[in-house]
């Protein structure tokens, strides 16, 4: 069988759902393909950010119970135990973004470590990510980024206290053997990004990759960049771990380069970000001895390549160097199939209180809003198996 067809089997894809949990996704999924519908959802998710609307119970009753795990952390271990019976991972992720009070950003220290320890003792082989934006405030951020570009002294007590917390959640996932994805967010903050990211791989990767960071390749500096993290990472001898994504940032990245009037820092084409993604896999793949590569996506054609290159270059510790990971709720025929078929597969699983997922649930709203074809063939998935469902239990009950 073709890699193609053994990931488009739904049977295994879906596997894991119930029929009523199977057509509520269908539902709301056939919900997301209206445009109009999606964006009447954003606004009442925004609404209720911003005025305290009581709309809860909408949201946490469709896109939250599609995207999301749960409202806590032993909800979102359940789906880990379910997800581990079908041979596929999970990657933590305490949904918190875009904060602003030092307490709120030790909490949040706190509560990723916890979960570290966790995941360490009760479910290992899972892993967590780690968004920035939880730890410290977003204009913090743009200002050490500027700093460093323009080569000022980013020492301060604040830097200190940042660094800190990022190296507490290193260290303990190093202990526990958890591996950390750091998000990549706008671009603005992605400079200082790198660099802690790197001197935190320098210091826990020296084994194997514990600490992973995250290039968009939709960005056109990365390949310049992952030439650069490749060969300083092998100049200072630890292994860079690399999550691999497009990019889900673009239509503001746009909006904001056009409203400071200066370049894009996206590329002009999905065709170029595609080219930029598989030549990243390849770059990475080829080298993997040394590189750990998570392929962080739900495009079909770079899963199939990434496939073909772990085959051509005799990858056989593939399990441990490359990974392969969908976000929950979404492209369940990649994950599951990809887990059965023996892979190192996972899905991004968010959980956390309903408001402060918003952002991460409108994200998802407007991706699938927009995806057209891909989100026909998800509906299509998702028919043929409640229809298989259906005559599977006509004839058992003939
Ligand atoms: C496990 C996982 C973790 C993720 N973590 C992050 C993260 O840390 N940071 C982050 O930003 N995103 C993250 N994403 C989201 C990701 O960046 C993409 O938005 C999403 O997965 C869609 O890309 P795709 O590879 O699945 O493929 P596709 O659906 O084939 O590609 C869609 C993507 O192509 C790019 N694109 C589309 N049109 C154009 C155009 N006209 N010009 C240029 N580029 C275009 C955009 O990046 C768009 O999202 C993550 C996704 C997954 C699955």
């Amino acid at each position: 069988m073709s890699a193609s067809a053994h990931l488009n089997n739904t049977l295994n894809a879906y596997r894991y759902k119930s029929s009523k949990e199977l057509r509520s996704t269908y539902f709301i999924f056939k919900m997301l393909k209206n445009p109009l519908l999606v964006r009447l959802l954003s606004e009442a998710a925004s609404g209720i950010l911003k005025y305290n609307i009581p709309l809860k119970s909408l949201i946490k009753n469709t896109v939250f119970k599609i995207f999301c795990s749960g409202e806590n952390i032993n909800e979102a271990f359940a789906t880990i135990k379910k997800l581990d019976k079908f041979k596929v991972k999970a990657v933590l992720d305490y949904v918190a973004e875009s904060e602003k009070s030092a307490n709120v950003f030790s909490e949040n220290t706190k509560v990723i470590v916890a979960n570290i320890l966790r995941l360490g003792k009760e479910a290992p082989g899972n892993s967590v990510s780690v968004k920035f934006t939880s730890l410290e405030d977003m204009e913090f951020f743009k200002t050490l980024n500027k700093f460093l570009l323009t080569g000022k002294s980013l020492g301060s007590e604040r830097y200190s206290n940042l660094l800190r917390r990022v190296d507490e959640i290193c260290s303990v996932a190093a202990e526990s053997k958890v591996v950390v994805y750091f998000d990549a967010e706008d671009r603005f903050m992605q400079d200082i990004f790198d660099k802690i990211v790197e001197v935190m791989m320098e210091k826990y990767n020296k084994e194997e990759a514990i600490i992973y960071n995250t290039l968009q390749m939709y960005l056109t500096d990365r390949l310049y960049y992952l030439r650069h993290l490749l060969e300083d990472s092998a100049n200072k001898s630890y292994y860079p771990g690399i999550k691999l994504v497009r990019g889900a940032y673009a239509e503001k990245e746009r909006y904001t380069a056009a409203a400071e009037r200066r370049e894009s820092p996206v590329y002009a084409t999905k065709d170029l970000t595609d080219e930029a993604f598989n030549t990243a896999i390849e770059l990475c793949l080829r080298d993997h001895h040394r590189v750990y590569t998570c392929i962080a996506s739900h495009n079909e054609k770079s899963t199939e390549l990434a496939l073909n290159l772990i085959n051509r270059y005799h990858i056989t510790d593939h399990f441990k160097k490359v990974k392969f990971s969908q976000l929950y709720g979404m492209r369940d025929n990649l994950t599951f199939n990809l887990g059965e078929m023996g892979y190192n597969a996972s899905k991004y699983l968010p959980y956390g209180e309903v408001k402060k997922a918003i952002p991460y649930l409108i994200r998802r709203a407007e991706e699938n809003s927009s995806i057209g074809p891909q989100l026909i063939e998800e509906l299509t998935r998702l028919e043929n198996e409640i229809n298989r469902r259906k005559t599977q239990s006509k004839t058992e009950n003939v």
